[in-house]
């Protein structure tokens, strides 16, 4: 019988939930089992798609298409469980099923309220990810414990063991345990209350886990098992990381976690392997080199705008041995800075994704410099469109080339909508969204960092390479070498004159892991080393 882990959390937000979720995956799986990872969040919204990237971080999409929270980043980064449209489910999501329902007349004239049909709704969503082949669920629920819209969550998570028996279910509760300086002291305080929060509830926690920036010291966490009514060894200390996020994992092992969890779920136990992990926890300890690659974008302020593509850098690194060290420049900044000052020392140039038209024109500066003077550039969704309109202005000699998402009037919409966008008007899931096919031209720059011929990648937008004007690229030395299989999209395009210069339509960030670097952005890497080793 499948188990249920539930991970909430208290006292503030950011305190790294989804990377703990994400971490008991991993030694859960360390230990042979199958484990599903997934994520409830308590906003309206039906899903983040429709979220600036300046509230909600980035919007993290999967194969299926589902645009999702991006906790599930890490899930994907941290474990092998295999995550779709039933991996995150919001209370809007949820609301409008039962609306739905309620609509065509299945509850039969009853008055549909919270208690139960709302939270049968969400004990569905987590019951349907039980199966013969999965272990363990693990369930993070979004928010902290006292948001008022987390409540009918909280409510159908406390039902779930009535239904499925309290033996397969584990509660684990993330806290904060904050120093005061003042004091000199830390304070448990915050926990107590956040545990006496979710007893209210009718929730016990099985275990805390504790975040705190100074050891916890037995003392606290004696006295915080205490008084929030769990066993001494179920208070886990998660101190901050000094290095990596992908240290998170080895930390609760050494606390005793994961037999903890086996212990209390009654889960066969196979040994622990983590030798893997630790050699990449090893190799980021111990970097040999050193690059700085810059990333020039518009939500460059927001910690988690560009989530992914950070990750994914990072894992470059970690397979070179080499510290990527990561230059935010404000794309807006380099309308009134010139370029050649703002990437002077970088050793190469990432524009990603995003929408509207505020600092595409700093973009196209930025990626005009990188294309004239040999600096490795990898461009990502907008970041190949605003490659192409470059190339279109400086090259083709095309001075008012634009995309039509920021000048409809263009005389050279060398970026445009496909005739399938033009008639949308709905905002919510209505992109190109989700692995699409790509077909790698032979000996391309593409083909032989992937070593194959056909892929698939991830995507989320909206325009396209305008199909008019391809021939003017390809004479004029651009090659494309990617395209949709019945050869009408433009999926990627390179600079075969150029080192490396290599930018797609798609999301490859979505799918690189810290021990399966992404072939792309280990070229990347491996170009802007080689930048940087001839400069030095
Ligand atoms: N705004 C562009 C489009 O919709 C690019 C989207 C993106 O970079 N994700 O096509």
């Amino acid at each position: 019988m499948t188990k249920h882990i539930f991970v909430t959390g208290g006292v503030v937000s950011s305190l790294g939930k989804g990377l703990t979720s994400a971490s008991i995956g991993t030694i859960l799986e360390r230990r042979g089992l199958r484990v599903r990872m997934q994520k409830l969040d308590p906003y309206i919204n039906v899903d983040p798609g429709t979220m600036s990237p300046f509230q909600h971080g980035e919007v993290y999409v999967l194969d299926d298409g589902a645009e999702t929270d991006l906790d599930l980043g890490h899930y994907e980064r941290f474990t092998n469980s295999p995550l779709s449209r039933e991996s995150n489910y919001t209370s809007g999501r949820i609301y409008l099923k039962v609306i739905q329902k309620e609509r065509e007349g299945k509850y039969l004239g009853k008055t549909v309220q919270v208690v139960p049909h709302i939270t049968d709704e969400i004990k569905a969503a987590v019951l349907g990810l039980a199966s013969p082949d999965v272990d363990v669920v693990i369930t993070e629920l979004g928010g902290t414990v006292g948001d008022i819209e987390g409540l009918p969550f909280l409510e159908a998570i406390r039902q779930i063991p009535l239904d499925i028996g309290r033996q397969n279910c584990l509660f684990v509760h993330l806290t904060l345990v904050p120093y005061l300086k003042a004091a000199r002291e830390l304070k448990t305080k915050p926990t107590q209350h956040s545990v006496q929060q979710l007893r209210e509830i009718g929730i016990q926690p099985d275990i805390l886990i504790v975040r705190t920036e100074r050891p916890l010291g037995r003392e606290n966490a004696d006295k915080i098992a205490l008084f929030c009514n769990v066993e001494k060894h179920a208070v886990i200390e998660e101190q901050d990381k000094e290095f990596s996020i992908y240290e998170v994992p080895v930390g609760l092992i050494q606390y005793g976690l994961d037999k903890l969890i086996l212990d209390r779920l009654n889960l066969p136990s196979g040994p622990l392997n983590m030798d893997d992990w630790e050699e990449l926890v090893r190799r980021i300890k111990n970097p040999q080199h050193e690059v700085t690659i810059a990333v020039v974008g518009k939500y460059i302020e927001h910690r988690d705008a560009y989530k992914s593509i950070y990750e994914a850098l990072d894992h470059a690194g970690i397979a070179h041995s080499t510290r990527v060290i990561i230059k935010r420049i404000e794309a807006e900044q380099l309308e009134r800075q010139d370029a050649a000052s703002a990437l002077a020392g970088v050793d190469g140039l990432l524009v990603p994704g995003g929408f509207g038209h505020r600092g595409i024109e700093g973009k196209i500066q930025a990626v005009r410099f990188a294309r004239e003077n040999k600096l490795p550039y990898f461009g990502i969704c907008l970041g190949m469109q605003v490659a192409v309109i470059e190339y279109a202005r400086h090259v083709l000699g095309l001075a008012e080339a634009n995309s039509t998402e920021f000048d409809t009037e263009s005389s050279d919409p060398v970026i445009c909508l496909l005739e399938d966008q033009r008639t949308i008007n709905e905002k919510g899931g209505t992109m190109r969204l989700g692995a699409q096919p790509c077909v790698l031209k032979e000996g391309s720059l593409l083909a032989k960092s992937y070593k194959a011929s056909e892929i698939s990648e991830r995507h989320r937008h909206r325009y396209e390479f305008n199909p008019e004007y391809r021939s003017r690229f390809t004479d004029a030395g651009m090659s494309l070498s990617g395209l949709s299989p019945n050869g009408t999209l433009v999926e990627a395009i390179e600079l075969p004159t150029h080192p490396w210069f290599v930018a797609v339509q798609f999301h490859p960030e979505f799918k690189s892991k810290p021990n399966l670097t992404h072939p792309l952005f280990d070229g990347f890497i491996a170009a802007a080393l080689k930048r940087r080793q001839s400069r030095v």
